[in-house]
């Protein structure tokens, strides 16, 4: 194997330590700590084990941690009004819904009610702007795209007029990280392009990359005579390719794969991140330092 594995289980300890350093300092300052709610309406089992897993998370880095667990009947003018209540707490600086809610209530209505100042997965079209303007005016990056920036960094890979190409154009990953890579700054500066289905060769855009980040969740597509020697890959894909049964539980686990050809992609890539264990562990890590920026703003330590 040629590539360097670039590990988000590795690279979220150095930053859930960082965070926990800094909000026990802040808490001996300040008196306060970082206060995240999660919303969490019905009972959906997938749902159930992301908020879990974000309570947890909170928990060890020292957060005030408010679960909010509501029927799945609740009508959306309630569901709004919970939201308003979190909005004017003071002791709270992150608002998080589990997505989805039920068909009744309308995700963009309750996702737009909560305040830009306490929207820590950033996708609030005003943080969207911000994130487009770019610079001190960011707030609140969105988690996978940053997480994905903290890889690339802290790998050492040069980004300053690397060629970046980027692979897909959602609005949670492919677009807000195609916008954070061209930003003149540290940890960007790159020059960037972004395919998608219209795109006609795509190949030969990637095969220019030296970063390339594929967020497109076919399992497979980038092939490996696509990559450029040397190149940063950086797969987000998670595609459900089967299941087997987890040596450690004895309990049916999903086999997951990645957009990119891993064991062929290894051997040409200076640097890869593995699925699992790549850019999955940064989503809820950024998370919870979007949530310690938000108080900090508040404090105006910042
Ligand atoms: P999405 O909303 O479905 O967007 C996929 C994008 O990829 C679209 O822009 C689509 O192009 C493009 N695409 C799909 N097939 C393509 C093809 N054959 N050739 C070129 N472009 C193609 O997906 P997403 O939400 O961005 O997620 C992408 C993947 O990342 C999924 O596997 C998802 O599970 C994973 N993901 C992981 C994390 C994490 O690890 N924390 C977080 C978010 C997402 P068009 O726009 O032309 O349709």
């Amino acid at each position: 194997m040629s590539a360097k594995l670039v590990l988000g289980t590795e690279i979220r300890e150095q930053i859930l330590e960082e965070i926990t350093k800094e909000v026990a300092e802040i808490k001996e300052k300040h008196g306060v700590v970082p206060g995240l709610v999660t919303i969490l309406v019905g009972e959906n089992p997938a749902s159930i084990s992301y908020v879990t897993l974000k309570i947890q998370t909170a928990h060890r880095v020292g957060f005030k941690e408010v679960q909010d667990s509501q029927s799945v009947d609740i009508s959306e003018k309630d569901l709004l009004a919970l939201i308003d209540k979190y909005n004017n707490d003071d002791s709270i600086n992150g608002i998080l819904v589990q997505l989805p809610l039920p068909k009744h209530i309308n995700e963009k209505k309750v996702l737009n009610a909560i305040d830009p100042d306490k929207d820590v997965d950033g996708f609030h079209p005003v943080n969207v702007g911000r994130l487009m303007i770019g610079g001190s005016e960011v707030k609140f990056p969105p988690c996978t795209p940053a997480g994905i920036q903290e890889l690339i960094v802290r790998s050492g890979v040069e980004t300053k007029g690397a060629e970046v190409v980027v692979v897909g154009r959602s609005n949670i990953v492919g677009k807000p990280i195609a916008n954070m890579m061209l930003q003149k700054g540290p940890g960007a500066n790159s020059t960037v392009t972004i395919v998608h289905t219209g795109t006609k060769d795509m190949a030969s855009h990637c095969k220019r990359a030296d970063i390339l980040i594929v967020a497109a969740g076919v399992p497979d597509l980038v092939k490996p005579e696509w990559i450029k020697p040397g190149a940063c890959v950086i797969d987000v894909g998670v595609n459900r390719v089967g299941e087997k049964v987890s040596e450690k539980t004895g309990k049916k686990i999903a086999i997951l794969k990645g957009d990119v050809n891993f064991d062929a992609a290894k051997e040409i890539a200076g640097y890869i991140t593995p699925v699992p264990g790549g850019v999955g562990p940064m989503t809820i890590t950024m998370l919870m330092k979007n949530t310690l920026k938000s108080l900090k703003y508040k404090l105006g330590i910042i």
